[in-house]
C-alpha cells in the first residue's frame, strides 16, 4: 500500500511515528493509501524550521509573492484535471464536482495576486501640527491551516493563498481522510517560486492539532470542521493567545413561498440537497414551504427528479450526479439517522437505505431520501447529517418559516425562493445566518467578498477569504509621527562627504 509523507522544507518527509491511517477510495471500500500521523516532535520541528523560512519570506516585497500567486495560479489552472482527479478518488466526488472544488479555490488564489493592493496601509497627513500616521498590515509569523475531508483542494487554498501572500508561513494540516491533494498543491505552490518551508504540510489526527494549538509559535488558526471540533479548537487557541477563526458545521433552509416558480425551486433543491451526496456545508438539508398547497406541489416536482438521480463511482463519466460518502462510518450514521426519521414519525417519501451499486458493493454509495412532515423535535432536524437526505418541514406563514431559521442554532447559509421582492429583502434583513441566498440555493460568496456563518456555524471574527483574510492574516501597526529637525535649505550638507 502507497505510504504517503509530510511536506517539510520542500520535500516529501516520511513519518517517524509509526502510527498511520488508511485513505479510502470510498467508490470501491478500498484503502490506497497510508497516512503517517505526526508527533508533537515532528510537528514542533516543522514550525522551527517554518518560523525560520517566514522571515525571509516577510521581507519579500507584497508584489514578489503576488508574482508567485500568479505562477501558482497557472499552474493550478494547468494540472486541473490533475488535481481534480486525485480530489476525486480520495473523497468520492464527480469530475465535475472536483473540478469546481479545484476551481473555486483558485478563484482565491486569483484574489490573492492582489496582494499589495489589498496590503496597503492608510495614511492621515497632519493629524496635528507636522503630525502624521500611517498604518501598516504585517505578518502574523508562523499561521495553521486545519481543514474538513469535504473540499480537499477548495479550503486548503483558502487557507494557504492569503496567509503566505500576507507573508505567513503556514503549517498546513489537512483532512487525514484525503491528504494527498494538499501534498500536490505544495509541490506546486514550490514550483511557483514558494521558498522552502514557507508552507509545510503536517499529517495526522488530534495529537497534532493539539500540538499545533500548544505551540507558543504559532501565531493564528484557521479551522473549517465540524462545529464541536471548531469550538474545541477556538477555545483552545484562544486560550493560549492565538488568533483564531473556526468555521463549523450548518444546518441549511431554504424557504419556498406560494409564488415562488415551484419547477426552479425542485430543481434547486435537488442540485443543492444532493449535490456531492449532501457533503457540503452549504447543502441545502431542509425544505420549508410555506402553505399546504406549496408543499404538495413541491413533492409532487421533487419526488421523479430525486428518482432520477445517477448515483456512481467518479469514474463512470460525467453525467453522474453523486458519488460515495466519504467512509463506511459516514454512510452506516446516514442509514442510522434515516431509521431515526422514520421511527420518529417523518414520513419517508424516498426511500434511500439499503442502496447498492451494482459492481461497487463495497463502495459508500448511500441512495438519496426525502422525507415530508419533519418537525423541530426529531434527530433528522437537529443533526447535520452531511449526506444525501433532504427533510421537508411545512409551515403555514412566512414568519413561522422566518422564525425556524431564526431558531436554528446554526447559521452557515440559507435561502429564499419568492418572486416578491419587498418578501425577499426583509428576509434577507432579518435572517440571522451569515450567507443569503435570493432564487438562489448555494449562495458561497464570489472570492473577492467574503465567507462565513454566524451562530454555531462560526467561531472567532472575520470571514475566510477575500479582504476580511489579509485582516485576519495580519497585524495592524500605527505610527505616529513627527520631526524636530526643521526644514533646511540645502547649504548644511556636507556633499563631497557623501561621495
Ligand atoms: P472534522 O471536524 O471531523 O475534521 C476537521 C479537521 O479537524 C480535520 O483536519 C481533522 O483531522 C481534525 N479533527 C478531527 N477531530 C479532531 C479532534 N477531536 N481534535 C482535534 N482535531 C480534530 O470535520 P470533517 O468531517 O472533516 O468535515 C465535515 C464538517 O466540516 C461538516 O460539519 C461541515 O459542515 C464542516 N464544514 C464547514 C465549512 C464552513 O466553512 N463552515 C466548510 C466545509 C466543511
Amino acid at each position: 500500500m502507497k505510504e504517503l509523507t509530510h511536506f517539510i522544507n520542500g520535500e516529501h518527509v516520511k513519518g517517524t511515528s509509526g502510527r498511520f491511517t488508511e485513505v479510502f477510495n470510498p467508490a470501491t471500500g478500498e484503502a490506497i493509501a497510508k497516512v503517517p500521523l505526526a508527533t508533537v516532535e515532528e510537528l514542533n520541528d516543522a514550525v522551527a524550521k517554518a518560523a525560520e523560512a517566514q522571515k525571509a519570506w516577510a521581507a519579500t516585497n507584497p508584489q514578489r509573492r503576488a508574482r508567485v500567486m500568479m505562477k501558482f495560479g497557472a499552474l493550478i489552472n494547468e494540472h486541473m484535471d490533475e488535481l481534480a482527479e486525485l480530489v476525486s478518488l480520495e473523497h468520492g466526488k464527480t469530475l465535475p464536482d472536483g473540478r469546481g472544488d479545484v476551481q473555486r479555490g483558485l478563484e482565491v488564489i486569483e484574489v490573492c495576486m492582489g496582494a499589495p493592493s489589498l496590503l496597503k496601509g492608510e495614511y492621515t497627513d497632519d493629524g496635528g501640527p507636522g503630525i502624521d500616521l500611517y498604518s501598516m498590515r504585517q505578518p502574523l509569523g508562523v499561521v495553521a491551516g486545519i481543514t474538513p475531508f469535504n473540499f480537499p483542494a477548495m479550503i486548503p487554498l483558502w487557507k494557504m493563498g492569503p496567509a503566505l501572500a500576507c507573508g505567513n508561513a503556514m503549517i498546513l494540516k489537512p483532512s487525514e481522510r484525503c491528504p494527498s491533494t494538499s501534498l500536490r498543491l505544495a509541490e506546486l505552490v514550490m514550483e511557483a517560486g514558494l521558498p522552502a518551508g514557507v508552507l509545510q504540510v503536517v499529517n495526522g489526527d488530534k495529537e497534532v492539532v493539539d500540538a499545533i494549538l500548544d505551540n507558543e509559535t504559532v501565531q493564528g488558526v484557521g479551522f473549517v470542521g465540524s462545529t464541536p471540533i471548531a469550538q474545541y479548537i477556538y477555545g483552545r487557541a484562544a486560550a493560549n493567545g492565538k488568533r483564531a477563526q473556526c468555521f463549523g458545521g450548518a444546518k441549511n433552509h431554504m424557504i419556498i413561498m406560494p409564488d415562488a416558480d415551484m419547477d426552479k425551486a425542485a430543481d434547486a433543491l435537488v442540485g443543492a440537497g444532493f449535490g456531492a451526496a449532501g457533503e457540503r456545508c452549504m447543502a441545502i438539508s431542509v425544505a420549508v414551504p410555506v402553505g399546504e398547497a406549496t408543499a404538495d406541489a413541491l413533492i409532487e416536482r421533487l419526488v421523479p427528479r430525486i428518482e432520477k438521480l445517477k448515483v456512481g463511482p467518479y469514474t463512470a463519466g460525467e453525467d453522474v450526479d453523486y458519488g460515495p460518502v466519504i467512509t463506511g462510518a459516514a454512510k452506516a450514521r446516514i442509514d442510522g439517522l434515516v431509521d431515526s426519521g422514520v421511527e420518529q414519525g417523518a414520513k419517508l417519501v424516498v426511500d434511500g437505505r439499503g442502496f447498492k451499486m451494482q459492481g461497487y458493493e463495497n463502495g459508500f454509495f448511500v441512495g438519496p431520501s426525502l422525507f415530508d412532515n419533519v418537525t423541530p423535535e426529531m434527530d433528522i432536524y437537529k443533526e447535520e447529517i452531511f449526506g444525501p437526505v433532504l427533510s421537508q418541514v411545512r409551515t403555514s406563514s412566512y414568519d413561522e418559516a422566518l422564525n425556524l431559521v431564526i431558531d436554528n442554532p446554526y447559521g452557515n447559509g440559507t435561502a429564499i425562493f419568492t418572486a416578491d421582492g419587498d418578501t425577499a429583502r426583509d428576509f434577507a434583513h432579518r435572517v440571522n445566518v451569515g450567507m443569503v441566498g435570493i432564487n438562489f440555493p448555494i449562495p458561497v460568496p464570489l472570492s473577492y467578498h467574503t465567507f462565513g456563518g454566524w451562530k454555531k456555524s462560526a467561531f472567532g471574527d472575520l470571514n475566510q477569504y477575500g479582504p476580511d483574510a489579509f485582516r485576519f492574516y495580519t497585524k495592524t501597526k500605527t505610527v505616529t509621527a513627527r520631526w524636530f529637525s526643521g526644514i533646511k535649505d540645502g547649504s548644511q550638507f556636507n556633499f563631497k562627504a557623501m561621495d
